[in-house]
C-alpha cells in the first residue's frame, strides 16, 4: 500500500491530506502536527479570536470526525526530527521511524523574535493560538501597548486594540506600513486612517531596546524613552526549511520546488510558506505567506502525487481586515508605473487598479470585494484591461468582465 506522509499541520498540510483523498488515493495517509490541536485558522488570531467574538472550537478546520471519515492519522505533539531519503524514513520525536512513498513537507514559517526574554505577561507574538490566546487573557488589565512592526499582524492587533480602547503606537523600521505587501499610496490611506481612530505611528523608527520592570516595559528609541504595559512584536516570519536543508534539499528563501510542487528529491514535495514555488502566473519562484496560497499549493501538490500533472498558475489574492475595513488584493501589485483609482477613498470604499508596461498586474480593493473578484477573474486569463480603458467616461468592469473572462 503507498503511504504518503504530510509533516506540518497548518493549512498547507491539511489541504494535502483532504485533496489526495478527494482526488483518490486510497492508500496510508499521516499528517505530523508539531502544536498539540488539529489544523486551525490563523487569520481570526490577529483579529476576531483576539476581539474575544471567535472561540477555540470555531478556529478549527476541521472536526476529528473528518480525519476519521478520510482516515487519515494524524499525530500531535510530533515533529520530525530527520529524514532518511535513500531508505524513505523518516524519525519521529516520538522515537518512531516511519517510511513513506512520497513526503510533503509543509513546516510553515515561524515568528521573528526581538531579542528579548519571553515574558507572556508582558510580551506577545501572535503566531499561534497560545499566543493570542495570552494576549486576549491579558487585555483588560492593559491600558496602553506598543506594537512593533507595522505589517499585517501589527496593523491588525493595533485596530482590534483600538476598538477595545486601549492607547496604541506602532513602531515600524520602513518609512510605510504594509511596505512588503502594499505600495505607497495605499499605505498613506492606511496610515491615515489608523491616525484618525486614534493609533500613534511611529515610522522609520527601529526599536532599539525593550526592558521588562516592574512598571511596564521600557521601549527605548531615538533617544526617547516610553513605559507601557503591553508590547506586541510583528516583525515579519522565518520559513521553516532547516528539515529540508539538513537533508539535501534545495532551500533558498524557502524549500525550493517546481511548479508542479517537487522538490530536487523527486519523492518529495513541498507547500505553503516553507516553499519558495515555481508560479507559472509570476514566471518565477515565489514564497507568498498566505491562507490562499497554502490551499492552492496544497491542491497542486496533492494531484502531482497522484500522477495528475497540475502546474501552480493561480493569481496570489489575500485579504486584511482593519477596523470595518476589508482589503483584499488581487495580483502582483508592484512593479507598476500608472494606477487608476476608482470608487471614493473618502467613503472608504475604493479599488485601484495597477498598470506595468501597460499591462493590467493587480487590484487592491478597499470594501469593494466585487471589484476583486473580477479583477481575480480576469487576472487569471491574463487581464486585457487596459488603464485607457478603465478611465473612459461610462467604464462597466462588469460588463468587460463579462466580456473578457
Ligand atoms: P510583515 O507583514 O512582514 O511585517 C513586519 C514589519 O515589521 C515589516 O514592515 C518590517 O520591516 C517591520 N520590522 C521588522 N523589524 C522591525 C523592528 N525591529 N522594529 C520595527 N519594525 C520592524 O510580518 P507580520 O506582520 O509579522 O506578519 C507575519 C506573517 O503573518 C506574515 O506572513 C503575514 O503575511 C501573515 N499575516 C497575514 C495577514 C493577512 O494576510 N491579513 C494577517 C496577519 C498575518 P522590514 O520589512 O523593513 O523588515
Amino acid at each position: 500500500m503507498k503511504k504518503i506522509i504530510v509533516v506540518g499541520g497548518g493549512q498547507a498540510g491539511l489541504q494535502v491530506c483532504e485533496s489526495v483523498r478527494r482526488e483518490g488515493f486510497d492508500g496510508e495517509l499521516s499528517l505530523i502536527c508539531e502544536e498539540d490541536s488539529l489544523p486551525y485558522q490563523r487569520p481570526p488570531l490577529s483579529k476576531s479570536f483576539l476581539l474575544g467574538d471567535t472561540d477555540m472550537e470555531r478556529l478549527s478546520i476541521r472536526p476529528p470526525t473528518f480525519f476519521r471519515k478520510y482516515e487519515i492519522k494524524y499525530f500531535l505533539n510530533t515533529s520530525v526530527l530527520s529524514i532518511d531519503r535513500k531508505n524513505k524514513k523518516v524519525k519521529l520525536s516520538n522515537g518512531n521511524l516511519m517510511s513513506y512513498d512520497n513526503l510533503v513537507l509543509t513546516t510553515g514559517a515561524r515568528i521573528r523574535q526581538l531579542g528579548i526574554s519571553n515574558d507572556n505577561s508582558k510580551v506577545f507574538y501572535i503566531r499561534d493560538v497560545q499566543g493570542s490566546e495570552a494576549l486576549r487573557s491579558r487585555l483588560a488589565s492593559i491600558d496602553n501597548i506598543a506594537v512593533i512592526g507595522g505589517g499585517f499582524i501589527g496593523l491588525e492587533v493595533a485596530a482590534v486594540c483600538r476598538q477595545l480602547g486601549k492607547s496604541v503606537i506602532v513602531f515600524e523600521q520602513s518609512n510605510s506600513l504594509m511596505a512588503r505587501g502594499i505600495p505607497r499610496p495605499l499605505a498613506s490611506y492606511y496610515e491615515e486612517v489608523h491616525k484618525e481612530k486614534g493609533v500613534h505611528i511611529a515610522l522609520e523608527t527601529t526599536v532599539e531596546e525593550l526592558k521588562i520592570d516592574r512598571n511596564g516595559i521600557a521601549i527605548s528609541f531615538n533617544d526617547n524613552k516610553l513605559i507601557v504595559d503591553a508590547v506586541v512584536i510583528g516583525i515579519g516570519v522565518i520559513p521553516n526549511t532547516e528539515l529540508a536543508s539538513d537533508s539535501g534539499l534545495r532551500c533558498q528563501n524557502g524549500i525550493v520546488t517546481d511548479s508542479e510542487g517537487r522538490t530536487n528529491d523527486n519523492a518529495i514535495f513541498a507547500a505553503g510558506d516553507c516553499a519558495s514555488f515555481f508560479s507559472e502566473y509570476c514566471k518565477k519562484h515565489v514564497r507568498l505567506e498566505s491562507i490562499q496560497n497554502a490551499v492552492d499549493t496544497g491542491k497542486v501538490v496533492a494531484a502531482n502525487m497522484l500522477g495528475k500533472e497540475k502546474q501552480y498558475d493561480s493569481v496570489p489574492w489575500f485579504w486584511s481586515d482593519q477596523y470595518d475595513l476589508k482589503l483584499q488584493i488581487a495580483g502582483i501589485l508592484e512593479p507598476y508605473d500608472d494606477v487608476v483609482p476608482t470608487g471614493s477613498m473618502q467613503n472608504n470604499s475604493f479599488s485601484s487598479y495597477y498598470f506595468y508596461n501597460g499591462a493590467h498586474v493587480g487590484t487592491a480593493s478597499v470594501n469593494k470585494p466585487s471589484d476583486h473578484m473580477k479583477s481575480r477573474k480576469l487576472l487569471s486569463v491574463g487581464s486585457k484591461l487596459t488603464a485607457e480603458v478603465l478611465r473612459a467616461p461610462g467604464f462597466d468592469l462588469q460588463s468587460f468582465a463579462k466580456e473578457h473572462s
